[in-house]
């Protein structure tokens, strides 16, 4: 909606009114009964081993069983009868692309809703689910929303990387305003550091309650209150972050500038894994939200290997994630919630670019989304006003149109003054450790 003309033109209050409309009708398709529901079923499981083991052991049985009944790939694969997970086959990201419909239910009823995962090297990959499974996710999500103290009706702050504001506008207000949530809605893409005391006094002056941030858009602030030997000045209960890592030295420098704890979630569109951090700091893995398994790949570090619970549309089973953590010396944690407790995750690269005005952009995930026969990407910045994007692509696929919804792609986020140009390259560079990095930036910010 937010690329929309007819958005990006209209007044501020009309914007604000129609992200407001947008909001509740998702509100109503993802909340609802069935959600409240599960909610309260999965808070029983929190504090409880015996109530726990029993979901646990319902929901897998009812994926291995959907799956190799109604899913044609596992139909194949299994020879036996009999369904344990450690018979099953650990699958990659590329096994689902070759197989395609392969991996969907052929019991499937209702609205199927596709989204692409984000990916760090910029391969997107398109998950199906249904409306069950949207609604699911969001009881989870809601879960950890109450670890983090939210109730009903409190003020959130939002800087989750809608363009809610279109980029071409220089002037603020840099925000918007989400009625039915009692949302304030902040842009992600005009953090210059210019106009970062405003974000902060638009949030001071709405009573936000809680911030819900990526974490890059969180840390910019409290960078900049550091800078300045500042700390936010409201009364927060807490600070939600996910979709990208969050270093350790960052998560504590938010807590020391907001004056709150911050609440992390990680998770993934493949739906296979999700971990929350506790009042006490520690991560969780969510075993009721899915199964996993950790595979000792060496230096201490373990790759999450998935299998979601919540998608009978498209079972993943031990599904490998390329997402790495570190395991804990603890057991339990103070917390008292009987989730397995884990160290850290392994933080995926933060990479970033600079746009037209020198402002950082480190969401760059969405720009590969929509143009077909793109296999890997990378953005490379060697000066100030230009980007070179080196992309590995399916020649048959990639043509001078798929090229150009590219270049567009990358200007919608960086400026439209931005010289892009695409180079076509048989790989991407690799780090050091065997890492693509999303993007690599040569000018020194100042
Ligand atoms: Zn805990």
């Amino acid at each position: 909606m937010y690329t929309n003309r007819i958005y990006q033109k209209s007044p501020v209050p009309i914007q604000n009114g129609l992200l407001s409309c947008r909001a509740l009708i998702r509100k109503i398709l993802r909340e609802g009964k069935n959600q409240s529901t599960l909610l309260s079923d999965i808070q029983k499981n929190e504090f409880d081993v015996s109530a726990m083991g029993s979901f646990v052991d319902t929901q897998l049985t009812h994926t291995l069983t959907q799956a190799t009944k109604h899913v044609p790939f596992y139909k194949h694969a299994m020879v036996s009868p009999v369904h344990k997970i450690a018979d099953f086959p650990i699958i990659s990201k590329a096994d689902i692309r070759e197989n395609g419909d392969n991996f969907l239910a052929d019991n499937h009823r209702g609205v199927i809703v596709s989204g692409a995962t984000s990916g760090t090297t910029g391969t997107p990959l398109v998950i199906k689910q249904n409306m069950t499974s949207v609604v699911r996710e969001q009881a989870f999500v809601a879960r950890h929303l109450e670890w983090a103290g939210f109730k009903s009706g409190d003020k959130r702050a939002w800087i989750r990387g809608d363009m809610i504001v279109p980029l071409s506008q220089k002037e603020g207000p840099f925000w918007r305003y989400s009625w039915f949530e009692n949302m304030i809605m902040l842009s992600s893409f005009h953090m210059s550091p210019n106009n970062l005391q405003g974000y902060i006094d638009a949030m001071v002056n709405y009573g936000t309650q809680i911030i819900q941030a990526y974490p890059s858009s969180i840390v910019t602030l409290a960078k900049h209150l550091d800078i300045h030997d500042q700390y936010y000045s409201g009364n927060l209960k807490s600070i939600v972050t996910s979709s990208e890592s969050l270093s350790q030295e960052d998560k504590q420098l938010i807590e020391k500038r907001f004056g709150c704890i911050v609440f992390d979630w990680y998770g993934l569109f493949e739906r296979v894994a999700a971990i929350g951090s506790c009042e006490h700091g520690r991560y969780h893995i969510l075993s009721d939200y899915s199964h996993v398994e950790l595979i000792d790949i060496g230096d201490g570090r373990h790759e999450i290997i998935g299998t979601n619970f919540n998608n009978s549309l498209q079972p993943l089973i031990r599904y490998r994630t390329g997402d790495h953590v570190y395991l804990s010396n603890e057991t339990a944690c103070p917390c008292g919630r009987v989730f397995p407790v884990i160290d850290r995750i392994e933080g995926r690269i933060g990479d970033y670019l600079l746009g037209e005005d020198g402002q950082k952009v480190h969401i760059l995930n969405h720009i590969p989304k929509g143009v077909t026969g793109l296999i890997a990407t990378q953005f490379i910045q060697n000066e100030p006003k230009s980007i070179e994007v080196q992309a590995v692509v399916n020649r048959d696929l990639f043509d001078e149109q798929q090229e150009h919804i590219l270049i567009a792609n990358t200007k919608e986020r960086l400026g439209q003054s931005m010289d892009v140009f695409v180079t076509i390259v048989e790989q991407i560079q690799k780090t050091k450790n065997g890492k693509t990095r999303q993007a690599i930036c040569r000018v020194k910010d100042a």
